[in-house]
């Protein structure tokens, strides 16, 4: 882990995190004042954040203002078959309305026994002698209750499966981190308890770091990264997740290593696409020299 850190709060400092949350779908929770109604808005953010970004975030936009101002009353009291007609007409990718509708009563109920979403998996994490997985698993249970349909159970996926469950896992850092402009810290959970989200640009970027050389974005790979992580700052793992997303999501680190995003690059002494190629150069032009 070799100047590893040094170069990560390098990415840190450098990062323009208000920009990059105004891009970001954890930035519609910003916009609520109430920590339930937050809860809720990042319940509905995190489970949309798929697909084309910008169509997630038109499908967000809409499915917050269907729900009101307030969109923990609504789900709070609002019964299953009203959200249902709220929510006629949505169509996120595979999802449609009666989907959203059936997690949000879900969630109203958890509102109404535990007095916040985030208590109901406080007890979980309780429950299970601070499993992360399970009790992720238990609150995705309680959400998808006993929906058997496919595009119900995509919403919110269950961590016993073996993915990365990248969006519950993101709704989880938002709600648990400690608040720094991004995430909220409203969860009573130690944030060291989280695992990284793992999606496309982090399994990526966390390979070329040497934080994994898994090739799949699973469960397995997530939990990899931040034990890796959690080396560097045992406190907080995966405070870096937001600055490595949106180093991929803004291309300034492509999915295709480019020369000149890579000279400007701060972490390119801890990433081997740059060390490799320096390697490779500085060889070839040692041979040339020999002949
Ligand atoms: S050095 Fe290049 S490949 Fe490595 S993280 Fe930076 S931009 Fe990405």
């Amino acid at each position: 882990m070799n100047g590893i850190r040094e170069r990560l709060d390098a990415l840190l400092a450098s990062s323009d995190s208000a920009a990059r949350r105004a891009r970001d779908p954890v930035d519609y929770v910003h916009r609520y004042e109430d920590d339930r109604d937050r809860e809720v808005a990042g319940l509905v953010g995190s489970a949309l954040a798929f697909g084309n970004a910008t169509a997630a975030r038109q499908s967000i936009e809409r499915a917050l203002a269907l729900l009101g101002p307030s969109p923990a009353r609504t789900v709070a009291t609002v019964e299953g078959p009203g959200l249902e007609r709220r929510l006629t007409g949505f169509v996120h990718r595979i999802y449609r309305g009666e989907h959203l509708a059936s997690v949000l009563a879900r969630a109203g109920l958890l509102l109404r026994e535990h007095g916040s979403i985030g208590n109901a998996f406080a007890a979980h994490h309780r429950a299970t002698d601070g499993d992360f997985r399970e009790s992720l698993a238990r609150l995705a249970d309680e959400l998808r209750g006993g929906a058997t349909d496919r595009a119900t159970r995509h919403l919110i996926s269950d961590p016993r499966a073996g993915s990365a469950c990248k969006r519950l896992v993101l709704y989880a850092r938002w709600m648990i981190r400690p608040a720094d402009g991004v995430d909220l810290g409203l969860w009573p959970v130690p944030p060291s308890q989280l695992v990284i989200p793992v999606d496309t640009h982090v399994h990526r970027i966390s390979r070329n770091l040497g934080l994994t050389r898994r090739r799949t974005a699973s469960w397995a790979t997530a939990e990899e990264i931040t034990a890796e992580l959690r080396k560097l700052d045992p406190a907080d793992p995966v405070k870096y997740d937001f600055a490595l997303c949106h180093l991929g999501v803004s291309r300034e680190c492509p999915s295709r290593p480019d020369r000149d995003k890579c000279a400007r690059c701060v972490l390119q002494d801890v990433c081997s696409v740059w060390t490799g190629s320096r390697r490779r150069a500085s060889a070839k032009k040692a041979s040339e020299l020999r002949l």
